[in-house]
């Protein structure tokens, strides 16, 4: 692929975090997600599923900074998101997937209604859309997650496809 259609792989993977849109990525962002999920799903911050969002959204704020905030300022901005988030972890994917895990597996647990840790497609479109993805993406999205196709997303598939998403940035993604 050529630079510019890079260029705007990275923009829109760098959007999806930078959930408030001000040009960089911090904590206030990761809690706006969580927040956004919560109202979306009619779940309150104090219980249990929500105290777990947070938790995860914490940790997963903190695993970001720890690799991409080079400069130390609490803020990853798109210069750091490129050299640290999605190319010095493009030959691990994994371990963004360890980073992220806690919080995609409380966002399952937020959205699963009744389905035993998973969560249904409509669910997931759902949470893509309130995270800002457009209605097509979601749709097609949420659709590819469920890979045994009986209509439920599991976390094992959220978090392998989330890390391919943000660390393998390739021509059709
Ligand atoms: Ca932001
Ligand atoms: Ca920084």
């Amino acid at each position: 692929m050529d630079s510019a259609e890079y260029e705007r792989k990275i923009a829109h993977r760098f959007a999806a975090f930078d959930q408030d849109g001000n040009g960089y990525i911090d904590r206030a962002d990761f809690n706006a997600a969580a927040a956004r999920l919560l109202t979306e799903f009619g779940t309150t911050a104090r219980c249990d599923k929500g105290q777990a969002l947070y938790t995860g959204a914490e940790a997963f704020w903190q695993g970001m900074a720890g690799i991409a905030d080079v400069d130390g300022d609490q803020r990853v901005t798109r210069e750091e998101f490129v050299g640290g988030a999605v190319k010095r972890l493009r030959d691990n994917p994994g371990r963004f997937a360890e980073i992220a895990r806690p919080f995609l597996r409380a966002a399952i647990a937020v959205a699963d209604g009744g389905n035993g840790g998973r969560a249904a497609v409509a669910d997931v479109e759902r949470a893509l859309r309130v995270l800002g993805a457009g209605a097509e993406i979601a749709s097609i999205a949420a659709q590819s997650l469920d890979t045994d196709r009986d209509g439920l997303v599991a976390e094992s598939d959220v978090v392998a496809a989330f890390a391919v998403y943000f660390t393998v940035i390739e021509p059709d993604a």
